[in-house]
């Protein structure tokens, strides 16, 4: 038996009808960027995250960039950001002309540790980007409680959480403004590059409507150097379609998810499973497991034919991208325990009940 690690064409298989015949529309059409795909995935999107606004542009990391461009974020600026994330939430910072700095996770949830924000405060600190990490959501109201007192702007990276809800409330809709990606891979991906904006400040959403388009008001006429980062109408016909099936798509990764820490639930101790608080209703991106002999593990379910993942093996502060910060190892231990202990099981719409229960089945006999 062979378990891919995500199945892609699997989904698109389920849905092929549907997203052919929206394939073919665009391309019929003779509209191809900033057209009515385009505006109506945005209204559709902002209705799904309750958010008044959603600006369609070109990848994740530019939605977190223009966010913070359209807040005017950049050299002299510091951000705070996770120890424990996808790089982009970083090079955003970096992009924007800022300095991201570091806070460390709770090992658990792998979220940023809220008790950590307020000693990482400084008079320069001018926002913090709290990561959705996983698919389930950052403790929005503790972070609020620090960033109130400092009046410094809260941004959401939910790249990887379309649809989880925190508090009941949906993510995209928690703080002054949230970037999400249609990276292919994840909760809601589109066949090539794509990201969004979603906020309720219709100042900002200006802005970034704007600055997506060469910082374009009106045809021709140039008010900020803005960048080219627009979803093209492709990518928005197909995210339409993919978006009326998330819900459903979602629930599936959440069934699998309650499997695995059901009949992982008796394992030794040193497999430490994903810790979902009361509050959290996660969407299950990726199910993150910690073993102390990881390597190990993922080698013995590699030559069973189960292909599992690592996110991720190098922190942000330890790439040779970030030398320049001249963090050195040691400075965000947990962060780097992680990286040394953190396996990625497969999880995803399209996996079956027959392939969790053998990967439960092999990894249970590679843990003894
Ligand atoms: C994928 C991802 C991004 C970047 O999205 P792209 O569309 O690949 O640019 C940012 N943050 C997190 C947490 C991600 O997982």
């Amino acid at each position: 038996m062979k378990v891919a690690f995500l199945d892609l064409k699997a989904a698109y298989l389920e849905i092929k009808d549907e997203l052919d015949a929206a394939y073919q529309r665009v391309i019929e059409s003779g509209r191809y960027i900033l057209d009515r795909e385009l505006q109506a995935f945005e209204e559709e999107f902002a209705a799904y995250c309750d958010a008044n606004y959603c600006i369609g542009v070109g990848n994740g990391l530019d939605a977190l960039h223009l966010i913070l461009r359209g807040y005017g974020i950049g050299a002299g600026d510091e951000v705070i950001v996770p120890s424990h994330t996808f790089i982009a939430t970083w090079l955003a910072v970096s992009y924007a002309g800022a300095t991201p700095v570091p806070v460390e996770p709770d090992e658990r949830t792998y979220n940023i540790n809220s008790d950590l924000i307020e000693p990482a405060v400084t008079p320069r600190t001018k926002a913090i980007i709290a990561v959705h990490l996983y698919g389930q959501p950052a403790d929005m109201d503790r972070i609020s409680t620090v960033t109130k007192k400092y009046g410094i702007k809260v941004i959401e990276d939910a790249a990887q959480a379309h649809g989880a809800a925190y508090k009941n409330r949906k993510v995209g809709s928690l703080a002054d403004a949230a970037a999400f990606s249609f990276y292919p891979a994840k909760n809601l991906g589109a066949y090539g590059d794509g990201g969004a904006v979603t906020t309720n400040d219709g100042g900002l959403a200006d802005k970034i409507r704007r600055l997506r388009n060469y910082g374009s008001s009106a045809k021709y006429l140039h008010d900020s150097q803005g960048l080219n980062s627009r979803l093209d109408e492709l990518q928005a016909a197909q995210l339409r379609v993919k978006l009326r099936h998330l819900d459903a798509w979602n629930r599936r990764r959440e069934q699998l998810a309650g499997y695995y820490l059901q009949a992982l639930a008796g394992t030794r101790e040193e497999l430490l499973l994903p810790y979902v608080l009361a509050w959290a209703k996660p969407v299950w991106h990726l199910f993150v497991v910690q073993h102390p002999s990881r390597t190990l593990i993922q080698k013995q379910l590699d030559q069973a034919g189960i292909f599992t993942s690592i996110h991720y093996p190098i922190p942000p502060h330890l790439q040779q991208s970030y030398g320049c910060l001249g963090y050195r190892e040691g400075d965000f231990p947990i962060a780097e325990r992680l990286a040394k202990r953190a396996l990625s099981l497969p999880i995803g719409p399209h996996l079956s009940v027959e392939g969790a229960e053998y990967i439960t089945s092999k990894l249970i006999s590679a843990l003894s």
